[in-house]
């Protein structure tokens, strides 16, 4: 299992922190060369100590050109996975263009950015790939204030599927997985009030928000070979939550 990744070069998005950050060092740990690109430098810094096999990249993926440049000087990447997001909570009343917009450039066209920069490397290598998109729960579901979060995490779902249909001919497969709530520093922000983690917790099976290994190890799935016939798939990591 420990070298299961070697030979292969693997990309995380928003690696500096929560879920993307437990990724990174769990892909290095099984033999990839990671690289960790995220925003602010002094997280990605301490990612660095603490996995010093990891190369840090920092980047702010709302700037298009920015972002392209750097991705394309880190090509070929065979394991992508966009994970970068942010959360914008409002209600339907309430919510602001200028939050509208800065979710979609990041949640939504950072995805179509980076994934075009990398499986257009490939293609033109003529190797295989294999691409994993963090959506949610809510882009299947509707919560409450959460208007533009879901509403990205539904584009990110379709996004998936039409990169699967064009991109599984030429040897790329895209999957997404949809976590119900993770206590990171994006999870404190819808979740932290008991008052509204009640109801949800209550809303799920299995009785308990999601942990960022069980995230981390769904997505090490979709990027191994052992899912090789398993393309187009948003798969729930949610203790039962979309079933329900
Ligand atoms: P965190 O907020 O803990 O981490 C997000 C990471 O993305 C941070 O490292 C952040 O950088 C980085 N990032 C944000 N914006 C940009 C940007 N413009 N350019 C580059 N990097 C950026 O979030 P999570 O780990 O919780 O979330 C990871 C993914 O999981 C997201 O796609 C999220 O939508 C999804 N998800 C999360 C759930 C949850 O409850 N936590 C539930 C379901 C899905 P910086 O270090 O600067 O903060």
């Amino acid at each position: 299992m420990s070298g299961q990744f070697s030979g292969r070069r693997a990309l995380v998005t928003g690696a500096g922190q929560g879920i993307g950050r437990a990724l990174s060092i769990k892909l290095a740990e099984m033999g990839a060369q990671v690289f960790a690109l995220s925003r602010t430098k002094s997280h990605l810094d301490t990612l660095k100590a603490e996995c010093p096999a990891i190369t840090t990249v920092v980047v702010d993926l709302s700037n298009w050109d920015q972002a392209r440049q750097a991705v394309s000087a880190l090509t070929p990447i065979h394991l992508l996975v966009n994970n970068a997001a942010m959360a914008s909570l409002d209600s339907v009343l309430e919510a602001k263009p200028e939050d509208f917009d800065a979710s979609f450039n990041i949640n939504v066209k950072s995805v179509m950015n980076v994934t075009q920069v990398v499986a257009g490397d490939l293609v033109a290598r003529k190797q295989k790939g294999s691409i994993v998109n963090v959506s949610s729960q809510a882009g299947q579901r509707a919560l409450k204030d959460h208007l533009i979060y879901c509403s990205t995490k539904g584009a990110v779902d379709m996004m998936t599927k039409v990169m699967a249909l064009e991109l599984g001919p030429k040897g790329i497969r895209v999957n997404a997985v949809s976590p119900t709530v993770v206590m990171t520093a994006m999870g404190k922000i819808g979740w932290s009030d008991p008052a509204k983690a009640g109801p949800m917790l209550a809303r799920i099976p299995q009785g308990r928000f999601a942990e960022v290994e069980d995230v981390v190890n769904s997505v090490v799935y979709l990027l191994s070979d052992q899912s090789d016939m398993v393309n187009g798939h948003l798969l729930p990591i949610d203790g039962g939550f979309l079933a329900a």
